[in-house]
């Protein structure tokens, strides 16, 4: 569900650049040699538009006017899927944790733009072979069910080639901190089983930001949590059948001639 509400009132202060530095240095070294302009689409509060400013041309584009008052660069306000600039205006498209929260019609229009804007690059960083369904919650209220982040699609490498067929794959790399996938089955075993408010652990979540934000009926509520021995054994077994991964995929494609 697309809800940009969920995204205005979202708690962007928390997301600083002391928490992302090693992977803005990562971007900034794989940024090839003749870029100059680069649009950053999603850019949200700007945490890595910022850096790039110091160093590019840089527009920040976010639809969240919350999101927008920390970006410094150049900024516009507007929705991912319908930006107002010109095609062919800046060297590189960047996105970076935008595209696993777009639902479909706006996801496919989005990598439309990304392809009309570019006019060499195009640079995107989303999370790695996720299960979206690892972090499902449930509404108190209206008992929507829905992925706490709001990441409603999973990306693997192979997808970048049928996304844009008229781009190569010039470079591509996981990196962060490694998570632990987690197995359909047992996901479906832990909902059918298992009380809702036991689904997440609390040590998935980052303790500082528990609060949660319906998309349906735009309920706040702190993420509650109850523990439950079926639920531990299962995420027992899912830590002895499902491995680790570098939590981010980050992909650069170059147009062909
Ligand atoms: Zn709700």
């Amino acid at each position: 569900m697309d809800n940009p509400i969920i995204y205005e009132n979202a708690k962007w202060e928390i997301l600083t650049r002391a928490q992302l530095g090693p992977k803005i240095q990562k971007i900034i070294e794989n940024i090839p040699p003749d870029v100059q302009s680069i649009i950053d689409i999603g850019c949200g509060n700007g945490v890595i538009t910022n850096e790039l400013a110091k160093k590019y041309q840089v527009l920040g584009v976010d639809r969240s006017k919350s999101a927008l008052q920390f970006v410094t660069s150049q900024k516009l306000e507007a929705s991912c899927d319908n930006i107002p600039i010109p095609s062919q205006s800046f060297d590189m498209v960047f996105s970076s944790e935008l595209l696993e929260h777009l639902p479909d019609e706006i996801f496919q229009k989005t990598i439309q733009e990304f392809k009309r804007i570019s006019k060499k690059y195009i640079f995107i960083t989303v999370p790695n072979r996720e299960n979206p369904d690892k972090l499902l919650i449930r509404c108190p209220q209206c008992k929507y069910i829905f992925n706490r982040p709001n990441h409603l699609r999973s990306f693997k490498s192979e997808d970048f080639a049928i996304l844009f067929p008229e781009y190569k794959k010039t470079t591509e790399f996981t990196f962060g901190k490694p998570v632990r996938y987690y197995h359909p089955a047992l996901l479906k075993l832990k909902r059918k089983w298992i009380p809702s408010n036991s689904w997440i652990p609390y040590f998935w979540i980052d303790k500082n930001n528990r609060t949660t934000i319906c998309p349906r009926c735009n309920n706040q509520f702190i993420f509650p949590y109850k523990f439950h021995p079926l639920g531990f054994l299962i995420d027992s077994i899912n830590v002895i059948i499902s491995p680790k991964r570098p939590y981010w995929l980050m992909v650069l494609l170059e147009k062909n001639m």
